[in-house]
């Protein structure tokens, strides 16, 4: 882009920059670089409007990232529910206690951890160069981009999907950064023709890359960067981009010849479906039996158990259910119906039984097979009456209001 079109571009963001709990007032104000990850890790894959309430949520309760490292999954989890892809809250709280060095006996420490520059980690200081922050569980090149140019003012490159999509329509652009082809003829520059001289080959991701680095080769890096993904975001939307209001317009290759439909190239998602059962297990004292870890889903949080099965096999207790607790201990079974539920690329259709039993919790046998056989699956039981607030995922909420 040119020192024009980025001149325009900065004109534009100053007259329409939305107000948003994580943008200051001033927008060539440096930021709190633990409000730049939090916002722009919760931003991945969801979006702004629903994104504001959360993050002023979690900022009341995690200010900075000395609190956040100080508070225990099960905590963070409910501060995210909602959100989804909850590795990210995991991540976000194993950076935090990784940037303030906190248990250091911890086993997760790891040899990424020991590259941190010491003085980066006094008074729990989110580091400032890329190599650091991309040795952070879950900041990847983006997020890294994000916090060193938006916070720290620095010449950093981000490329998320706005950027991705403003590229492709500026210079037609017919492959994505993601797609494995092993190397392209482009110009040097991007202002040059395929006609003109100087081609060089590069990899997609390289080329995509390559344009945002030549927006961030500048010392308002900060505010081109959060300029794009602002116009991504209102303006060069993904379906009917409303170009004629876009700064870049005269300039914007698929714009001027008429196939901003073409670009980018749409990537098919491949999507899963899934059936299973939930089991809601209540004991005769009123509690829930809870799973945490060595299941199909949800992974290292508290979940319902549940298995695949097949539709409509719901007669008697299934076998499958015998991994979590003994079929002598229970006294009913219901089938509550079904729900449905997307995990990633997951298409997910769950019935629940209900399962009351005999015994109390602490009396129930609980198979050790389960457990044996994956030594991350911890049994826990839990109040009846504290069940959904226990639970942290919607997957486990949605099972539990089929039976309560
Ligand atoms: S002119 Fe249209 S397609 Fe091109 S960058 Fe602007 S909004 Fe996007």
């Amino acid at each position: 882009m040119t020192p024009h079109s980025l001149k325009k571009l900065c004109k534009w963001f100053k007259e329409n920059a939305a107000e948003l709990p994580w943008r200051p007032a001033d927008l060539d104000a440096p930021r709190d670089p633990y409000a730049v990850w939090i916002s722009e890790t919760m931003l991945q894959q969801t979006q702004v409007s629903t994104v504001k309430d959360y993050f002023i949520r979690w900022m009341g309760r995690f200010p900075n990232v000395e609190t956040l490292a100080k508070a225990d999954e099960a905590e963070v989890f409910k501060y995210w529910q909602g959100l989804g892809y909850y590795s990210r809250a995991r991540n976000i709280l194993k950076t935090a206690k990784i940037v303030c060095e906190e248990n250091l006996q911890d086993p997760l420490r790891s040899a990424s951890r020991m590259t941190l520059n010491e003085n980066a980690r006094v008074g729990c200081k989110m580091p400032e160069t890329r190599k650091e922050l991309e040795a952070l569980p879950g900041i990847g090149a983006y997020t890294a981009g994000a916090i060193l140019s938006l916070a720290y003012h620095k010449r950093e490159a981000i490329l998320d999907g706005n950027l991705v999509r403003i590229f492709s329509r500026l210079y037609e652009l017919a492959f994505l950064p993601t797609d494995k082809v092993e190397k392209r003829r482009c110009p040097i520059k991007s202002g040059m023709t395929s006609n003109e001289t100087g081609m060089t080959e590069k990899s997609s991701s390289e080329i995509y890359w390559g344009y945002a680095r030549e927006v961030a080769d500048s010392p308002k890096a900060y505010m081109h960067n959060e300029a794009l993904m602002e116009l991504g975001r209102t303006v060069c939307k993904t379906k009917s981009p409303l170009c004629e209001t876009c700064p870049l317009h005269k300039e914007c290759r698929a714009f001027l010849d008429g196939r901003t439909a073409e670009f980018p190239p749409t990537k098919k998602r491949t999507e899963k479906s899934w059936h299973g059962t939930v089991l809601v297990i209540e004991s005769a004292d009123e509690k829930i039996l809870a799973v945490n870890g060595g299941q199909k889903f949800l992974d290292g949080q508290l979940a319902l158990p549940h298995f695949e099965s097949v539709r409509g096999a719901t007669v008697g207790i299934p076998a499958q259910a015998e991994e979590y607790i003994n079929a002598d201990d229970v006294e009913s079974v219901n089938d509550c119906g079904t729900f449905r539920h997307n995990i990633t690329v997951h298409k997910i259709e769950c019935n629940v039984l209900h399962m009351r039993l005999t015994t109390t919790a602490n009396n129930a046998h609980l198979p050790k097979s389960k457990a044996n056989s994956d030594k991350s699956a911890v049994f826990e039981w839990i109040e009846k009456a504290k069940a959904f607030e226990t639970f942290a995922n919607s997957f486990s909420l949605k099972a539990l209001k089929k039976v309560f």
